[in-house]
């Protein structure tokens, strides 16, 4: 039992047959297919669309290497004006099966004939969420006094009760 529990249907899920008679060789599977939801964990977390996964396997004398990438996007909302945000997402990923018994030094032990990589993915796709996602680096946010979007229009708020007209006239006395 790992980190996030039990998963129902293995999706992302290597036939170690197709690997082990072909000793030395790389083989490569691809997937595409939908995550479990990942707000069970984190929250109101982000959505993740479809990811793509391409895994090379190599059995080596007892040991399969695995060596690949989860690429999708994370569906979120911008930290500062809460606008939708899709940012892409390409992750490394890099494992070490054996057939023998547990070891940590050695590799995960490769249960019956199969890997399921789907919550090896999941977690790899938490690490990666970004911590405040931003629609672009610029965005201005939100007024604190109307709720206005500001990157789409300025609003008639006066920063600090300052009267508009003269917080135009501070703008041309000090040109940014
Ligand atoms: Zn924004
Ligand atoms: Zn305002």
């Amino acid at each position: 039992m790992g980190l996030l529990g039990d998963w129902g249907k293995p999706m992302f899920r290597l036939d170690l047959n197709a690997v082990r008679d072909r000793q030395g060789q790389p083989v490569t599977f691809g997937f595409r297919g939908e995550l479990p939801e990942l707000d069970r964990f984190e929250g109101a977390g982000p959505g993740v669309g479809p990811v793509d996964v391409t895994v090379t396997v190599t059995y080596l004398e007892g040991l399969f290497w695995l060596e690949g990438t989860v690429e999708g996007r994370f569906e979120t909302e911008c930290a500062r004006c809460l606008e939708p945000v899709r940012s892409p997402f390409s992750i490394m990923l890099v494992e070490k099966y054996t057939l023998g018994p547990q070891d940590d030094a050695v590799g995960t032990p490769v249960d019956g004939d199969f890997i399921d990589l789907t919550q090896r993915i999941v977690e790899s796709v938490l690490l990666a969420l970004p911590m405040k996602p931003l629609c672009n680096p610029d965005c201005l946010g939100l007024c604190a006094g109307c709720g206005q979007v500001l990157n789409k229009a300025a609003c008639d708020c006066r920063p600090d009760g300052v009267d508009p007209r003269l917080a135009e006239l501070g703008k041309l006395l000090k040109p940014e």
